[in-house]
């Protein structure tokens, strides 16, 4: 420990003052401009790499502690009353007694109503509203998208698809969602090939959709990075190799540029059909490529589950985005951790600068919050998705 100390101390001496000659002996390096570093190096004078001292740590332990001392709001409840458009509540919205707590855990939260994507038809869904609607307390607080069936689509599909999806609509359904990454990445069709997003068999189903006056809420591919080589780049190279089947390599899967692509002729070829492209359409790290989809297609409007990360590390971008687009986006949150959505409001609602966000393995970067106008906020928590979805109970809302 001792000789740690004493050697430590020799190196900041090195650091604050290197001759020349002392940067050869301790392993400095030069590099042609735009070159980068041997590994274990790192740039400490323009064209000059060097070693650490003293072993590194692993990326999973270094947890430096931010010594800035600056402004906290924490947000516990949302600002105006939410309506969570990307719920999947495990398995609270098919009982009374799940019901009752999942109305409890979003009191807490300041979120009125949930809607449910948990892909859910027939039977499943009619007991669902069942439940619902046998829960006083609850009625008016959480609604239920209907799922589609992409198994087995050949001859005969979409008549099936079609008429099932009618029925889950009378039977109380108010969307249809969440389509899965799936639908892209691996559903097969009936002779075997891959499923297209844009596969022609479909569209009856997204016609219906139109006709039926009920928003799709389509969740395609997944982060950008999820498709690339695991290597020092990958911005989510921790979680990568944390949970090994988020990768999607090349030989097995279409690329994040084709699923993309197909998902856009999708909304392209049904103008009348309205969807909701969950996660941001995975472009929150792209915001002018998800301005140009709306711009193109006013058919879209989008959602911010799990992509917290994204629009907290670029506050500026964000406040613009989100105010020239608000009345194309919608609060979801995705995964039901109670504890998360506090994170959310801090982002919208304060100018908080540099925290931190809840998954540590998702972000090796820190948050700002964008400080959404008041009216903007009510467009993204609640209004937006009353006018989608004209089967949210509308009264009661602040104006
Ligand atoms: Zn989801």
């Amino acid at each position: 420990m001792r000789r740690i100390t004493i050697f430590a101390g020799l190196a900041t001496l090195l650091l604050s003052h290197p001759p020349a000659a002392a940067q050869q002996r301790s392993g400095g390096t030069t590099v042609q401009p735009g070159e980068p570093c041997p590994a274990g190096m790192t740039e400490v004078r323009p064209n000059n790499c060097q070693a650490p001292r003293l072993p590194p740590p692993s990326i999973v332990d270094y947890r430096p502690r931010s010594t800035l001392v600056t402004a906290e709001h924490r947000v516990p409840r949302a600002k105006f009353p939410a309506i969570d458009f990307h719920g999947h509540p495990a398995g609270l919205a098919g009982t009374r007694e799940g019901l009752t707590r999942l109305g409890g855990s979003l009191d807490g939260i300041g979120v009125r109503m949930m809607v449910v994507a948990d892909n859910v038809s027939g039977d499943r869904l009619r007991e669902m509203v069942a439940a619902i609607r046998g829960t006083p307390a609850m009625r008016d607080r959480v609604r239920v998208l209907a799922g589609i069936d992409f198994s087995g689509v050949g001859p005969g599909w979409a008549a099936r698809a079609v008429r099932q999806l009618e029925a889950d609509v009378a039977a109380g359904a108010v969307g249809v969602g969440e389509i899965p990454k799936s639908l892209g990445l691996s559903i097969r069709k009936a002779d075997g090939t891959r499923l297209r997003i844009d596969d022609p068999e479909l569209d009856p189903v997204w016609d219906a959709c139109a006709r039926l006056h009920i928003p799709v809420f389509i969740h395609t591919a997944d982060p950008q990075e999820f498709f690339r080589e695991i290597d020092n780049t990958n911005e989510r190279w921790l979680e990568l190799a944390l949970f090994p089947n988020r990768r999607y390599p090349r030989d097995q899967f279409p690329s994040f540029e084709q699923l993309t692509t197909e998902r856009d002729n999708l909304f392209r070829r049904h103008r009348r059909t309205t969807f909701v492209a969950a996660h941001m359409g995975w472009h929150a790290n792209d915001l002018p490529r998800l301005a140009r989809m709306l711009d193109a297609m006013p058919n879209v409007y989008t959602e911010v589950g799990a992509v917290l990360y994204d629009i907290g590390r670029q506050p500026r971008a964000a406040r613009d985005f989100f105010i020239r687009y608000q009345d194309r986006i919608l609060f979801g949150k995705d995964s039901f951790q109670p504890e998360e959505y506090p994170y959310y409001w801090r982002v919208f609602e304060t100018q908080d600068d540099y925290f931190d966000y809840y998954r540590p393995y998702h972000a090796f970067w820190k948050l700002y919050g964008i400080d959404l106008p008041d009216e903007v906020l009510k467009k993204i928590y609640y209004q937006n998705a009353l006018k989608l979805l004209p089967g949210l109970p509308q009264t009661g809302w602040p104006k």
